[in-house]
């Protein structure tokens, strides 16, 4: 059973607006206890206008008192936290608009049963802070369509999938687990270290390397254990255009891995 995170959020599709970055997410935080953010998410059929996610970080266990008090109460909340969320704010009419969004934390010990595979949250779902579980998700499957691709003995494929997969998920999951009370939980010392210490680590190498690293998945290869590789992936923070694809007709191998 997964383990239930105290904070969740509010979360709402709702449409673009200037003055926010078109390319990064942004949040605005005080401590850990609250949080706003607007993620970009493009647009859901290419004649459609841009969209943003809009989050407010909460404890889904007071999701109820905060309807009590109203939407005007609320936003006023939000408003007052990051005035031009306003832009936001003003296209919400009602709590129906919002999802609430519940964390919870767990990992399977083997995702895969006799003739049957667990993939992505199924097998290991976490909190969203790290921003990994698509691609946590699509490495399940690109190492168990990989691993199915190699042997005719189901058995065999299922086992490799789980041991390519583990130590991967592991990792993400342990570091998800130890970084979430960083930006979701009632401390007040750990959005400190993490405003002070992280701010100025940030700056200094290889700092920047490792954080990039951690929010891209990339602090362990995520590839060389499944036998595939993306090739240039440590260059993922530099630009994700400067990345070149395989040549058409080409599977990346293991032997393309930089590690
Ligand atoms: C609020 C929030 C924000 C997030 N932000 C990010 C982010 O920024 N970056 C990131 O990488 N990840 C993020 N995630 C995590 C990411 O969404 C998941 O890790 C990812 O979607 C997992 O993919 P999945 O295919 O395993 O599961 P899902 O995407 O949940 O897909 C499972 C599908 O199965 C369907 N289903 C369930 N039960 C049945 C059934 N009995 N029969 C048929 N169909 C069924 C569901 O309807 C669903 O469509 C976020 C998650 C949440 C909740």
């Amino acid at each position: 059973m997964p383990r239930s995170l105290a904070y969740g959020a509010f979360w709402a599709s709702l449409g673009w607006r200037d003055g926010f970055d078109e390319k990064a997410l942004l949040q605005r935080y005080d401590k850990a206890s609250i949080m706003v953010g607007v993620l970009p998410i493009g647009r859901p059929d290419p004649g459609a206008g841009a969209m943003a996610a809009f989050f407010w970080s909460l404890k889904p266990a007071d999701a109820e008192q905060v309807k009590a008090a109203g939407l005007d109460a609320w936003k006023a909340r939000v408003v007052s936290v990051w005035p031009q969320c306003e832009a936001f704010t003003s296209q919400i009419d009602s709590f129906e608009q919002l999802s609430l969004a519940r964390y919870g934390h767990h990992t399977m010990t083997l995702p895969a049963g006799r003739r049957l595979a667990v993939i992505g949250d199924a097998a290991h779902s976490t909190s969203p802070q790290l921003g990994q579980g698509a691609n946590m998700a699509l490495l399940d499957a690109a190492a168990l369509s990989h691993a199915l691709a190699r042997t005719g003995d189901i058995d065999e494929a299922l086992e490799t999938y789980a041991r390519t997969r583990r130590w991967h998920v592991r990792v993400f999951q342990a570091l998800s687990l130890s970084l979430t009370p960083f930006y979701q939980s009632d401390s007040a010392v750990l959005p400190f270290l993490r405003d002070r210490l992280v701010a100025a680590l940030a700056k200094v190498p290889p700092g920047p390397q490792i954080l990039a690293a951690m929010v891209a998945g990339t602090v362990i290869n995520p590839f060389r254990r499944i036998g595939l590789a993306e090739l240039q992936w440590p260059a993922a923070g530099s630009s994700a255009t400067d990345r070149m694809p395989l040549p058409a007709g080409r599977r990346a191998t293991a032997a393309d891995s930089p590690d």
